[in-house]
């Protein structure tokens, strides 16, 4: 568990993943209570998917999200560990967020998106956060079970992936979807989004399949580039999406689309 005077690579990073024992999980929270060091190289290993938790709307997770997680991440331990999460638990490789993704097509692009979007200014401020209050490990805790979540649906196999292009004139603006039905979780990316009236807003539509009314599934303003994300809004489980739609409301945001739809994919 501690080697030495600190905690290992390869611990904190299973502890990062919430898949350390009770037991373990304890140690090393008190040593990382009293140790700066460790601290820093959890932060490292939290990297970027930590950021791109930390620069998104804290939505509320729904309670039994964890859950679901971990008896995923014990299936998977139990069988042959997937692609996309093995270089994660692999001590040979480095805990990077660049591996993280490999090998997930547009996906990696999306994350690379948020990151480029917020790395800067947040890393330090990360750091500097976690040298100063010891508190900053339940908060992290709590980044770390978000990043979790995220990396489940980036990495998901049965999630549906949509593209969204605007309907008319040069379609430049373009944004994707990862929606997992059975989790109700959905992640949407946009990028050369052109600029919205300072009242305005755009608005992200789940449009069920099963011909019922459209479900709002987030509000997102472009930034100065033009990119924007909705990450894990709250969405009823188990909808079948017949498309996804993006329409542009009062900046309060409507329970009802207000045509036209700007943006569309199916
Ligand atoms: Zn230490």
């Amino acid at each position: 568990m501690i080697y030495g005077d600190h905690i290992s690579d390869e611990d904190l990073a299973l502890y990062a993943m919430r898949s350390l024992a009770p037991a373990e999980t304890a140690t090393v929270q008190q040593h990382l209570n009293t140790c700066g060091d460790c601290r820093g190289k959890l932060a490292d290993i939290l990297g970027d998917l930590s950021l791109v938790s930390l620069t998104v709307p804290q939505e509320p997770v729904p309670a039994d999200a964890r859950d679901r997680f971990m008896k995923r991440l014990r299936a998977e331990s139990a069988a042959k560990p997937p692609e996309p999460i093995k270089p994660i638990r692999a001590p040979q490789e480095p805990t990077r967020s660049g591996n993280w993704f490999s090998g997930l097509g547009w996906a990696a692009a999306a994350a690379a998106l948020l990151f480029a979007a917020y790395m800067g200014n947040t890393s330090h401020n990360l750091r500097q956060q976690l040298d100063s209050q010891r508190d900053q490990n339940a908060q992290l805790a709590n980044q770390v079970s978000r990043s979790q979540q995220i990396l489940d649906v980036l990495t998901s196999r049965t999630a549906k992936r949509v593209t969204l292009t605007e309907v008319k004139a040069a379609a430049q603006p373009t944004a994707h979807v990862i929606y997992e039905k059975d989790k109700g979780a959905l992640i949407f990316v946009a990028s050369d989004l052109r600029p919205v009236h300072a009242d305005k807003t755009y608005e992200l539509w789940l449009i069920p399949a099963n011909g019922q009314a459209p479900i709002p599934a987030g509000l997102f303003r472009p930034d100065a580039n033009g990119t924007a994300s909705v990450v894990l809004p709250p969405l009823p489980t188990g909808v079948d999406a017949k498309a996804f739609g993006v329409t542009v409301e009062d900046a309060q945001g409507v329970t009802t689309p207000t045509l036209p739809i700007v943006m569309s994919g199916q």
